[in-house]
């Protein structure tokens, strides 16, 4: 049986700014501007429910369940609360979508003794001045500098700590989409680290992020291969890939390429039929990226709840 992927967006804000973030499609607030959370955010409690539901009626087994956002971390106790609940489901394959910042390794320890193992950590770029740019800080400079230096460091603990570590790389047309972009990125594919180069469709909320954030839309595959990267494999992704890279010494990395599709090919995304969304404000949304699901489907009972999920599951 296909495995069936849930993401469960549990924040609808960010302490970040990037130009490119698609929210899931979701709305977001105060856009660019100031932090107000949602009010329509559920509570803790009501998080933790939805999702113990959701897993009743899809079933434990070979599922993935991604906890995303906005920025998960910022909601700390939910957070930990879910990845232990998630474990103690039986849930093998549990995943944080995060910018890092939060992550230090006291917070760390705690989604660890949790059941936490995985992390998925976007680094747009390893140049502050860049990274400031990607993250939508180009005007506060130190600021960044300080936010990649913090980024770096919690990374380095989620690796020592033993955790599997996911480094995403959004493309941004001029910010990393050049050699020299990608290759201090191999030091970590020799530690063990996926990193995954991302090509990303515009697919948020009222055509939110603009189509100029991007980088022009490229085959992923091109891409690499203009770095000098081979490709040696399929990747989870129908239009994606697993590259080598030589370093020179004898020494080969390997970097996964990734295309996200837009909600126009969706259909044809592998995931089609296998995926949702569980929405901040506690409705399910078909698809796996973005805006594929314009209808949200609004949560009244258990009963709805297992005819909608029935109806977006192949
Ligand atoms: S860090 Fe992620 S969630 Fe936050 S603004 Fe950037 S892309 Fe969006």
């Amino acid at each position: 049986m296909d495995k069936i992927h849930i993401r469960h967006q549990i924040i609808n804000n960010c302490n970040y700014r990037c130009p490119i973030c698609s929210y899931e499609g979701e709305e977001i607030p105060e856009i660019m501007g100031g932090c107000g959370m949602n009010k329509t955010l559920l509570s803790d409690e009501n998080v933790i429910s939805l999702m113990e539901e959701v897993v009743n009626i899809v079933g434990s087994n070979n599922i993935s369940y991604a906890i995303t956002g906005g920025e998960p971390t910022l909601r700390k106790d939910l957070l930990i609360k879910m990845v232990k609940r998630l474990n103690d489901l039986d849930i093998e394959d549990i995943w944080l979508n995060t910018n890092g910042f939060l992550l230090n390794s006291e917070y760390l320890d705690e989604l660890k003794d949790a059941g936490l193992k995985h992390v998925k950590i976007t680094i747009s770029s390893m140049d502050f001045l860049k990274y400031a740019k990607a993250i939508g800080y180009q005007g506060n400079i130190s600021w960044a500098k300080k936010a990649l230096k913090k980024v770096l460091y919690n990374t380095d603990c989620c690796i020592e700590n033993g955790l599997k570590v996911d480094i995403n790389i959004p493309l941004q047309e001029r910010i990393n989409d050049s050699y020299e972009d990608l290759e201090p990125y191999f030091n970590f594919s020799k530690r063990g680290v996926l990193v995954k180069v991302l090509v990303l469709e515009p697919s948020g909320w009222k055509g939110f992020p603009k189509r100029e954030n991007y980088i022009p839309p490229i085959d992923v595959h091109d891409f690499l291969k203009s770095m000098g990267g081979k490709k040696i494999s399929d990747f989870d992704f129908s239009r994606g890939g697993l590259y080598e890279f030589d370093t020179g010494n004898n020494e080969k990395v390997t970097i996964a390429g990734i295309y996200f599709c837009s909600p126009a090919d969706a259909k044809n995304h592998p995931y089609a039929g296998r995926s949702f969304l569980v929405t901040s404000d506690g409705q399910i949304k078909k698809g796996m990226w973005g805006d594929e699901g314009k209808t949200k489907l609004k949560i009244e009972h258990t009963t709805v709840l297992e005819r909608q999920l029935r109806s977006i599951l192949n």
